[in-house]
């Protein structure tokens, strides 16, 4: 028998995600309104940032994936739907008027919800782009001796600017009335990238929080744990968006990767070795995930697992075609995917498998590039240059 919507709510109603998430293998903590932290499916260490659970809905930025608790077991464990239900505790026989109240409820809260997720999208849009728009074209200051370190120069049309000074926010505080309000840790110089969508639109902003020198990556804290931040942030919505590091109008070949500095990096190498074309463009995917989109399914990975021993999963090489991903143009004839060495090597594959299957057209022709294990390619134009 086929379950109600209201049956599944109930179902639902009765867990606590969050408690199944850590059963599951995830390590959590509390940032804000969420919690965030490893992946209880494709796992991702202590200090990971990639999962996150807010209320009852989840969502990872490597899988690319998200959605309930029965949709987390299922990703997590490679169950049916009807096996994770009944994992969970089992749906209920329900009356007609009790099936009917619960999908009123369920429906007046669902519609709450999106309203408020679009005005928040909205405002972290707007903010960013604030932020943007104050900042300066990259010039001879902190984000050009950052990059300058590490061997890269950034082509005229990169959607990079500098802020001489940004806050990094954390964990919230109460301001002199008393409300709670975002607090703030570190501020410091920042390389910024613009996140744009399919239609060319600003959709969020990339921060890489710089050393006042411009010598490396900041080195930001958790004032209460002592354990490191992530120096590098996004805010907006970034699912499906690229950065553009060298445009093109109509690109004949394009390459695309994860990191700016490993796009930077290969387009530096080309340019030096004269090898650069009119035709060619430069994207980052802002994180791995973008980079392979949406996959159908997880698979089990072959050999990682989860503190707790649980098997660790990732996302198999097949692509959601109806998930959101980001839009190749048409005109690539030469499509590159560039897998770095320093991601975990499993994950880089499928992820670049699943963008070959995602991507492939007739007369376009797609070729992966990984740098040797360990190493990414910056490291390589580094040893070259120096
Ligand atoms: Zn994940």
């Amino acid at each position: 028998m086929r379950l109600s919507e209201a049956q599944i709510a109930d179902v639902k109603a009765r867990v606590d995600l969050a408690g199944l998430a850590r059963e599951l293998g995830a390590g959590l903590r509390k940032s804000g309104k969420k919690l965030v932290g490893s992946c209880p499916i494709c796992g991702g260490g202590r200090s990971a940032q990639r999962f996150e659970v807010e209320g009852d809905a989840w969502v990872c930025a490597v899988c690319q994936d998200g959605g309930d608790a029965i949709r987390l077991l299922m990703r997590a464990k490679g169950c049916e739907f009807r096996e994770a239900v009944e994992r969970l505790g089992g749906a209920r026989a329900m009356s007609e008027e009790e099936t009917r109240a619960l999908d009123e409820r369920r429906r007046r809260k669902e519609e709450k919800a999106a309203r408020a997720a679009e005005q928040y999208r909205r405002r972290e849009i707007e903010a960013v782009r604030r932020i943007w728009d104050r900042s300066m074209a990259i010039g001879l200051d902190v984000a050009e001796r950052y990059l300058a370190a590490r061997a890269c120069r950034a082509p005229q049309s990169a959607m990079l600017r500098c802020a001489p000074e940004l806050v990094y926010f954390h964990g919230e505080e109460k301001d002199d009335r008393g409300r709670r309000v975002p607090r703030v840790i570190h501020r410091g110089p920042a390389l910024l990238a613009a996140v744009q969508d399919n239609a060319g639109a600003f959709c969020a902003l990339h921060m890489t929080y710089l050393r006042a020198d411009g010598g490396g990556k900041a080195e930001i804290f958790d004032p209460e744990t002592g354990e490191p931040l992530p120096a590098k942030k996004v805010r907006g919505s970034k699912r499906g968006g690229h950065i553009v590091l060298r445009h093109c109008e109509a690109p004949r070949r394009l390459f695309i990767g994860e990191g700016i500095e490993t796009v930077l990096s290969v387009a530096t190498a080309l340019k030096v070795a004269r090898r650069l074309r009119v035709d060619d463009a430069f994207w980052s995917s802002v994180d791995l995930g973008n980079l392979g989109g949406g996959a159908t399914a997880t698979i089990p990975h072959p050999f990682l697992k989860h503190a707790n021993g649980h098997a660790q999963r990732l996302p198999g090489p097949w692509p959601d075609l109806d998930a959101p991903a980001i839009a190749i143009p048409e005109s690539v004839e030469e499509l590159v995917l560039l897998g770095d060495g320093d991601s975990e090597r499993v994950l880089t594959e499928m992820t670049l498998e699943r963008a070959q299957r995602r991507y492939e057209r007739d007369g376009r022709v797609i070729r992966c590039a990984f740098a040797p294990e360990g190493k990414d390619f910056n490291d390589l134009l580094k040893e070259k240059a120096g």
